[in-house]
């Protein structure tokens, strides 16, 4: 049989594979045979054979052959059916949350099973939480065992893992007659040690049953690494495809020097320190030119980012056009339009602000005035990326906490405007990004790092003791709010956790209130609707309440100066970036400010050492090094990038290793061979292209 390009081969041609099939498949861009092939496996497991119960070990997954010997239900925090069962090597515990009558009394003393689970941490030893068990009453009645490893795809609704498997399969066996491109150099693919693109991925869907599945689960199979290369490389393509494009653009030329900000200079109670200086005047070469900016601004929080984005924007104003600035929420969107107005509204410039709070009417009223160009400058959430949103002349926007917005928001920002000019952008980050990183993932933009703190800020001191010590806290928080300040209390977890013992802040809130009662004490979590958070943490700012008990949620960006107080619980369960984020939401004030962090009664002593460097430097960037030093980038960074950040096989944090090399095959490849870089694009990015280019 003539097999076309397997890139060209529509997955209808497999069996068993329908039209509405295909539209179901498509939710997982793949359309054709070859995007079925770079779907590839998240995990696997092991179903090739039985393991003895004496060889398991915690999060093992597997199948086991044992007898049941007692089957109960126990009541503890949750009732549950807990059945024990034994094979030749000892003992194991099932634990089921959801059962009936009927499944309790099936099982029988002395009854056969065949398992296949989880093997998980129990309150007296290793569990398998709802297993998949058959009886084994018959031979014919159980599971078979398997010849290959079994892979485990990202699914969709109506797609099971069996027909995923069963279709790859399929797509597996064109692979000899119409194997996919080489599209790497010849010297790359030698040093993964990999004959061909088409071994890797027969490799990496169905492993032998010999396999290491550890190096397999640890994504550090060669083929893995080949394919993970391949994928940051598409990545890193991509990125240089936006940085090309961005320059077929004409932006608005805008002047930025000391005489074009002096009326704003001469306004502040402050002159800007030599890094804001600098970086203004990185920012002002980019507005100088006709192409449109992509820069970041890196900057430890209250580095004074701010004042640079109103250097540029007063700027920009002054040469005729308009700016907006994008917060990731309201909050920080309010904080802004008070300093902007502040600043400029003596000036004469008119600043407005542009959330989902405001009425359909003031929307209107909004929308219509900047259309008209009667507002100079415009705040706001992800509202302003919205489809009705239109400029007259939009020079500049300024994107801060660019971490909450994908690169394609962002980008939607072009097109705004009555002409075809498209803004500059200046995007704002208190996350040092980690040079590696900025080299694939962020590689579209040029980066400015402010790396000085304005004078006279007084360092957080920072204590780091145990949880036993809580009561006295508690007594310190009740006299540091005696005395007027605020306090943040922040929580790992939202609610208690069947698995993890860590504080959480439900729990707190409760002894908290309960311990101060003559405290207004307000409580936010990720899982509150945004406007519930919102006006919580409205509260807090306006002084109504003095102790916040959190999550993560606070962040970024808030500034209430009246704090001074924050106690982290579990900080070992946090990065110590994080930490340092969130240690930055005191110390804004001119009292001295103080960072508590309650560690847990098993932190090890490396544990603890880590801790210490919170205690031993405010720099940013110092601890964001060491950090990445002991965690890797993935972990690091904590959030996934939306929508952007998103790989099949490759992860930042393993990988890192990777990306000079990715780097250096890029450059390599658009110089001497682009279309293979538009290829390896097409391959790993498909229809999502759409999506990370525009
Ligand atoms: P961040 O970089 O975290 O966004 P901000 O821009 O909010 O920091 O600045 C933090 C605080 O420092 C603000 O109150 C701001 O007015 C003040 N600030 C900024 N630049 C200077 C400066 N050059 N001298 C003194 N204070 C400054
Ligand atoms: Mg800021």
């Amino acid at each position: 049989m003539q097999v076309p390009s397997l890139s060209k081969l529509e997955v209808t041609a497999l069996k068993g594979v329908g039209n509405k099939f295909a539209q179901t498949l498509a939710r997982l861009d793949i359309q054709s045979v070859q995007d079925l092939l770079f779907h590839l496996p998240q995990r696997y497991v092991d179903r090739t054979r039985i393991r003895s119960i004496a060889s398991l070990r915690l999060n093992d997954v597997a199948m086991l052959q044992a007898s049941v010997l007692d089957a109960r239900i126990v009541f503890g925090r949750r009732r549950s059916l807990q059945v024990k069962v034994e094979d030749d090597s000892g003992v194991m515990s099932l634990r089921f949350f959801h059962f009936n009558a009927a499944q309790k009394n099936s099982f029988e003393q002395g009854r056969v099973l065949r398992l296949f689970g989880e093997v998980r941490p129990g309150p007296a030893g290793p569990e398998m939480y709802h297993p998949e068990y058959e009886f084994f009453d018959t031979p014919e009645n159980a599971q078979e065992t398997e010849a290959r490893l079994t892979p485990i795809y990202p699914l969709t609704e109506g797609v099971s893992q069996p027909r995923m498997r069963a279709l790859t399969q399929q797509a597996i066996e064109f692979l000899a007659q119409s194997p996919p491109e080489e599209l790497l150099p010849d010297m790359d693919n030698h040093r993964f040690r990999v004959h061909s693109l088409a071994e890797a991925l027969a490799y990496v869907h169905f492993p032998p049953a010999d396999a290491d599945i550890q190096q397999l689960l640890a994504g550090q199979h060669p083929y893995q690494q080949r394919l993970a290369f391949e994928e940051l490389l598409a990545h890193f393509l991509v990125k240089q495809f936006i940085r090309a494009e961005n320059r077929r653009f004409d932006a608005p030329t805008v002047t930025l020097n000391r005489n074009a900000i002096q009326p704003l200079l001469d306004q502040l109670p402050f002159s800007p320190t030599a890094a804001q200086e600098r970086v203004t005047a990185e920012v002002a070469r980019d507005l100088n030119a006709s192409k449109p900016m992509l820069r970041m601004v890196q900057g430890d929080v209250g580095s004074g980012k701010t004042l640079v984005a109103a250097m540029a924007a007063y700027a920009t104003v002054q040469a005729g056009y308009q700016v907006a600035v994008v917060a990731p929420t309201e909050i920080l969107a309010e904080q802004h339009l008070q300093n902007f107005r502040r600043w400029f509204e003596p000036l004469g410039l008119k600043v407005e602000w542009l959330v989902g709070r405001l009425t359909a009417k003031q929307k209107r009223e909004v929308l219509e005035r900047l259309h008209q160009r009667e507002t100079d400058i415009v705040i706001g959430t992800h509202a302003l990326f919205e489809e009705p949103v239109r400029f007259r002349c939009l020079a500049l926007a300024v994107i801060d906490e660019q971490h909450r917005f994908g690169v394609h928001q962002r980008l939607s920002l072009r097109g705004k405007n009555d002409d075809d000019s498209v803004p500059h952008q200046l995007v704002m980050t208190a996350t040092p990004i980690p040079r590696t990183l900025a080299m694939t993932s962020y590689a579209e933009l040029d980066f400015s790092i402010i790396d000085e703190l304005p004078p006279g800020r007084k360092p957080v001191q920072t204590v780091v003791i145990s949880q036993d010590r809580k009561v006295a806290v508690i007594e310190r928080v009740r006299a540091a709010i005696a005395e007027g300040r605020q306090v943040y209390w922040v929580c790992p977890l939202i609610e208690e956790s069947e698995t993890l013992s860590a504080a959480n802040a439900e729990d707190t809130f409760e002894t908290l209130s309960t311990a101060l009662p003559e405290t207004g004490v307000a409580l936010v979590h990720g899982r509150l609707k945004a406007q519930e958070k919102e006006e919580r943490m409205a509260a807090f700012k306006q002084g109504e309440a003095r102790l916040l008990v959190a999550t993560t949620v606070i962040e970024v960006g808030v500034d209430v100066p009246n704090a001074s107080v924050m106690i982290i619980e579990n900080p070992e369960r946090l990065g110590l970036a994080q930490l340092h984020q969130l240690r930055g939401r005191v110390g804004r004030g001119s009292e001295e400010s103080h960072c508590i962090l309650l560690y847990g009664d098993k932190l090890s002593r490396e544990g603890k050492a880590r801790l210490q460097i919170l205690r031993e430097t405010n720099d940013g960037f110092q601890i964001a090094e060491r950090d990445l030093e002991m965690r890797g980038p993935g972990e690091f960074l904590g959030t996934r990038q939306a929508g952007d950040m998103l790989y099949r096989i490759a992860d930042h944090q393993r990988d890192a290793h990777l990306f000079s090399a990715v780097q250096e095959c890029g450059l390599r490849l658009l110089d001497a061979h682009p279309e293979a870089a538009q290829k390896l694009v097409d391959r790993w990015f498909g229809r999502r292209q759409h999506y990370a280019l525009a």
